[in-house]
């Protein structure tokens, strides 16, 4: 048994294979892995970059542009906006052409350096070390990040210090199925069904019980959660991982967002 990192509850084994064993807490439904592979920054250079965002950009802002809509009309315009976790801009340029301040952080050098060459602000290092007032933004969007980092629960109470009274938290994580669990253990002889639940650099899993407890513990409000699919890209140059990347759309291919207010 390992405690729950979230809310100290009991957990136990719920998905494993040859290297990593993933656990589920009891009580806030989070699934968290085991070991937490080290140096996962390493992950995120500039061939990622690159792969995933750069060559498709013009999608991934249409895709943005669409699924962030909800979130604008629950805060304040022309409002200060902070995107943690900015990759190379997409949401902050899609903010300021909305009419935000945007501001955006990122440990990447490769992303923040390409985000800056745009002209749109955004600081390379860690959260915490950014220098960000207090209480100074309307909006803090974590978009496909939180899963990642190694200690969330830190990251968003940093989040929500960062928040005027009743500003909006808004949260995107994948949200991946028991049904998805049962599959990739079941393939993981081919060393493959790994890849259908992005480990082992997803860190967590969570569900939207589990952000009933996030709020509950950070004084936030949950004012909407909702589901949205993935735009689902295709690599086509590699036979398996387009097999594997169709399997997973048609399993899951979800994330939810959840927007959360701190209360005034
Ligand atoms: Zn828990």
């Amino acid at each position: 048994m390992i405690k729950c990192p979230l809310c100290e509850g009991k957990s136990r084994k719920y998905w494993s294979d040859r290297l990593y064993k993933v656990y589920r807490c009891d009580s806030c439904l989070l699934s968290f892995i085991s070991p937490v592979p080290a140096d996962q920054e390493s992950i995120y250079g500039k061939e990622y970059f690159t792969r995933w965002y750069i060559e498709r950009y013009s999608a991934r802002k249409a895709y943005t542009r669409r699924i962030i809509s909800p979130i604008f009309k629950n805060a304040r315009k022309g409002g200060r906006l902070l995107d943690v976790g900015c990759g190379i801009g997409i949401l902050l340029e899609v903010a300021g052409e909305a009419g935000f301040e945007a501001y955006g952080q990122d440990t990447s050098g490769f992303a923040v350096g390409y985000t800056l060459k745009k002209g749109l602000r955004a600081f390379p290092g860690q959260l915490d070390e950014a220098g960000f007032s207090p209480c100074s933004f309307d909006i803090v969007t974590i978009f496909d990040v939180i899963a990642h980092i190694p200690d969330p629960a830190a990251c968003l109470e940093t989040c929500s210090r960062l928040l005027k009274p009743g500003g909006i938290l808004a949260v995107k994580t994948p949200l991946h199925a028991g049904r998805l669990f049962a599959i990739s253990e079941a393939l993981s002889f081919t060393g493959k069904g790994r890849s259908l639940l992005h480990l082992p650099a997803q860190i967590f899993h969570f569900c939207p019980e589990t952000f009933m407890v996030i709020s509950g513990k950070l004084g936030l409000e949950t004012v909407r959660g909702f589901c949205v699919r993935e735009p689902g890209f295709i690599d086509s140059k590699d036979f398996k991982v387009s097999a594997l990347a169709m399997l997973e759309r048609l399993l899951s291919g979800r994330s939810s967002i959840i927007i959360m207010k701190k209360r005034k």
